[in-house]
């Protein structure tokens, strides 16, 4: 697919640019890693289906799916691994970020899968809100992005429930747009979910190393990406139930955006914005 090829292009180059800026000796990365607890939360689960109505992929099962196929990936690589939920239930946000924050050394994982009206609507996208959760958000969706054949629609902030109210690192991934018939389709395969939760746990692994330092488009930067407060993109599609996504092409435009979201804010992650559907 000429999608793939196209991000193949810029893959191989930002990759030689990641190795470059790997910093931390292997001892120390290794010792770090050691007390490292993930905290894995699936999106939605129980009467949360996630999604927009209507929705034929039920997202979420999706994303317990790619968590689970997560934990086995992490714990296999000697990471602590803590599940907001393992089966399909319903977990309230703030139980998920109380079990994050029981965990002052650890890292919080969300995963999602995105949704629109308009059908066309496709890509990765990458969200984070502190700080300090940046790097994670950038090694992660540098791996996502460049692993999916799909657009990347950038590292964004967004003060998503689950990310704000968390204390510890925490990154919520969007692994492309169910109701997007390619996405959708590939997110159906076991082992394009498998692939995901690969490029995931590349991202957790490998979130000391992928810095700010990129240039990759693929790549936020603590330049590139301002710090928009959620509100001000919040306020810039219709309304949250529209959740039209206006930049539909490929990669690196990660600001402005027309874009309205998502999955997160139905009945979940809810966002702080009366903009934003709370659950
Ligand atoms: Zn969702």
């Amino acid at each position: 697919m000429p999608r793939k090829l196209s991000h193949l292009c810029f893959l191989i180059p930002a990759l030689s640019i990641a190795t470059l800026v790997c910093g931390a000796s292997p001892a120390v990365e290794g010792s770090r890693e050691a007390s490292t607890t993930v905290v894995i939360d699936a999106g939605h689960g129980g009467f949360d289906h996630g999604g927009i109505p209507g929705q034929r992929i039920p997202e979420k099962e999706m994303t317990l799916d790619v968590a689970q196929r997560l934990k086995g990936l992490l714990a296999a690589s000697g990471y602590r691994i803590v599940m907001t939920r393992d089966s399909d239930v319903f977990v309230p946000l703030p139980t998920r970020v109380a079990i994050a924050n029981s965990y002052q050394n650890g890292i919080f994982v969300c995963i999602h899968f995105n949704s629109a009206t308009r059908i066309g609507a496709d890509g990765i996208e990458t969200y984070f809100y502190s700080r300090n959760s940046l790097p994670l958000a950038s090694a992660v969706h540098y791996f996502v992005a460049g692993g999916a054949p799909s657009p990347n629609r950038g590292v964004r902030r967004r003060g998503y429930y689950v990310l704000r109210k968390t204390t510890i690192p925490a990154v919520l991934v969007e692994c492309g747009f169910l109701t997007n018939p390619n996405e959708g389709q590939y997110a159906l395969s076991p082992s394009y979910r498998q692939k995901l939760a690969e490029e995931i746990a590349a991202g957790v692994r490998g979130r000391f190393s992928v810095t700010s330092t990129l240039s990759s488009t693929r790549v936020a930067t603590g330049e590139s990406i301002p710090l928009q407060s959620y509100t001000d993109q919040t306020n810039v599609g219709s309304s949250g139930r529209t959740r039209s996504k206006h930049s539909n092409k490929r990669s690196s435009r990660t600001k402005s955006s027309k874009k309205k979201k998502s999955s997160e804010s139905t009945g979940s992650e809810a966002s702080a914005t009366p903009k934003v559907r709370e659950s």
